[in-house]
C-alpha cells in the first residue's frame, strides 16, 4: 500500500514536471537571434503602467539589469545599485511591450520594424507557413518576438489557397500540427472548412505538446468548437452565426461552403439582423465565454466600415460587432488585441493603435484595453511568466509614451522609446 502511495506521488509530480516542461516550449520561433541586453539601467520617474487592469506605480523607478526587469517600485522603495545608468523619465509613461495576437506577414518594406517602432515587441501570425519570416530574420534590423502557428489548418477550397495545408481527415491533421509544433510552432490556427471532429483532434493532439488552438469560425458554432477544446477565437464575425436563428445560421453556412467569398458580404448581413437586446441566444455564449476563459481576439479594425466606405448594411453590421465586443467584456470575456496588421482606417503600423482605440469605442476602459494588449495577450500565447507586464523577474520588453494612455487611448501613439530585451529599439 505504501509503495503504491509512493507510485501515485512520484507519478503525480512527474506529471507536474512534464506540465512545467511544456511551459517552457512556449518560446519565440527567434529567440535566440534577438539581441540581449547587457546594461544596468535605473528608469526614473515615469508612471509604470503594470499591464494589469489600470495598476500603476506613479514615480516609479524600474531597474533593468541585462534583459530582466529587476527591480520595479516607487522611487523611495527601490535601490539604485552602483554603476546603474539613470535615465530621468518623469512626466512619461512606461507600460509593458504589447503583444500581437493577429499579425499578417506582407511583403511590405519595413512591416515588422513599423510595428516595433509602435510597441508591438511580440506578435503572433494565425496562418502563415513558418518559412514564411525567413526574409525577416535576416533583415538585420531588430524585429519582434515571433509566435508563429504553421498556416491555416482548412479543407477544400481553402479561403487562402497560398497560407493554407489541406488536412483531409483527422488522421492528416493530426501529422500536420505534430509537424508544425516540431518546427517550433506556438498555436495551431484551423479555419471554417473544418468539420467539428477534425477540430477536436486538433485541439487533443496540440494540447498534449502544451499548445493552445484558435480558429476562424464563420460557420462553425461557437459552443460546439469550444466544447471540443478550442483556445481561442479570432475575429468577431466568428460570432455571427452563434447569435442567430439557426435556421438562418444554415443558410449563411450553405452559402459559404459554396462559395468562400460569399462571406465578405454576407457577414455583414448576419450581423445586421443579430438581436443584441434578445438574450435567448446572446447570455448563454457569453456565459460559455466566461467560464471557458475562451480568449477573443475581435479584430475590429478589419471589418470596420464608416459611412464612407460601406454601405448601410455594412456600417450596421460594425455597430453590432463592436457592441457585441464590449458585451463579452462586461460579461467577464477575455478580449485580446490583435490588429490584423492591414486595415481601412489606419495607416501602416498603425493598425495595432487602432484596434485598441476600436476596443474603447466598444466599450472597454482604457485600462481594460491595456490589459488585453499586454498580461491577457501574454496568457493567450501562455508566456506570461515571462512577458505581459512590468513586474521582477520579467523580461525588459517596455514602451515609454509621452502622455498617458489612461486618459486617452490614442496616447499609445505617443511613443518615444521601445526596449526589446534589454536594448532600446534604434
Ligand atoms: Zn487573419
Amino acid at each position: 500500500m505504501r509503495f503504491l502511495n509512493m507510485l501515485l506521488i512520484s507519478l503525480f509530480v512527474n506529471l507536474i514536471i512534464a506540465q512545467e516542461n511544456f511551459h517552457d516550449t512556449i518560446w519565440e520561433f527567434n529567440r535566440h537571434e534577438i539581441a540581449v541586453g547587457d546594461h544596468l539601467y535605473a528608469l526614473m520617474g515615469a508612471t509604470a503602467l503594470l499591464g494589469e487592469e489600470g495598476a500603476i506605480i506613479k514615480d516609479a523607478t524600474i531597474i533593468i539589469k541585462g534583459n530582466r526587469i529587476m527591480e520595479i517600485g516607487s522611487s523611495g522603495s527601490v535601490d539604485i545599485p552602483a554603476g546603474a545608468e539613470k535615465l530621468d523619465l518623469s512626466g512619461k509613461f512606461i507600460l509593458p511591450g504589447m503583444l500581437d495576437a493577429h499579425f499578417h506577414e506582407g511583403k511590405v518594406k519595413d512591416l515588422l520594424p513599423k510595428f516595433l517602432a509602435q510597441g508591438v515587441t511580440s506578435l503572433r501570425d494565425p496562418g502563415a507557413w513558418n518559412e514564411s519570416y525567413l526574409g525577416w530574420r535576416k533583415l538585420g534590423a531588430p524585429i519582434q518576438r515571433l509566435f508563429l502557428t504553421g498556416p491555416h489548418l482548412d479543407q477544400y477550397p481553402p479561403a487562402y489557397p497560398l497560407n493554407s495545408m489541406l488536412v483531409r481527415d483527422a488522421r492528416e491533421a493530426e501529422f500536420a500540427v505534430n509537424d508544425f509544433i516540431d518546427e517550433g510552432a506556438t498555436a495551431i490556427k484551423v479555419y471554417f472548412r473544418l468539420p467539428l471532429g477534425t477540430i477536436e483532434t486538433i485541439c487533443q493532439t496540440a494540447h498534449s505538446r502544451g499548445v493552445p488552438v484558435t480558429a476562424h469560425l464563420e460557420i462553425t458554432k461557437a459552443k460546439d468548437a469550444i466544447k471540443v477544446g478550442l483556445d481561442g477565437i479570432e475575429h468577431i464575425t466568428s460570432f455571427g452565426t452563434s447569435l442567430i436563428h439557426p435556421r438562418d445560421a444554415e443558410k449563411y453556412k450553405q452559402l459559404i461552403l459554396a462559395d468562400n467569398n460569399a462571406r465578405r458580404k454576407g457577414r455583414y448581413e448576419v450581423w445586421k439582423s443579430v438581436d443584441l437586446q434578445d438574450t435567448f441566444y446572446l447570455n448563454p455564449l457569453l456565459k460559455l465565454l466566461r467560464e471557458n476563459g475562451t480568449f477573443v481576439s475581435p479584430n475590429l479594425a478589419v471589418f470596420e466600415k464608416q459611412p464612407d466606405q460601406g454601405d448601410s448594411i455594412e456600417v450596421e453590421g460594425f455597430a453590432r460587432m463592436l457592441e457585441f465586443t464590449g458585451m463579452i467584456d462586461r460579461a467577464g470575456g477575455n478580449i485580446v488585441v490583435g490588429s490584423h496588421t492591414f486595415v481601412p482606417y489606419a495607416e501602416l503600423g498603425l493598425g495595432y493603435a487602432h484596434e485598441m482605440e476600436l476596443l474603447v469605442q466598444a466599450g472597454m476602459t482604457t485600462g481594460k484595453v491595456i490589459e488585453a494588449a499586454t498580461i491577457q495577450n501574454a496568457r493567450f500565447f501562455r508566456v506570461e511568466e515571462r512577458l505581459g507586464s512590468l513586474a521582477k523577474g520579467k523580461l525588459a520588453d517596455l514602451v515609454v509614451l509621452s502622455s498617458d494612455p489612461l486618459e486617452n487611448i490614442s496616447n499609445i501613439r505617443q511613443v518615444e522609446k521601445v526596449m526589446l530585451n534589454g536594448v532600446w529599439v534604434k
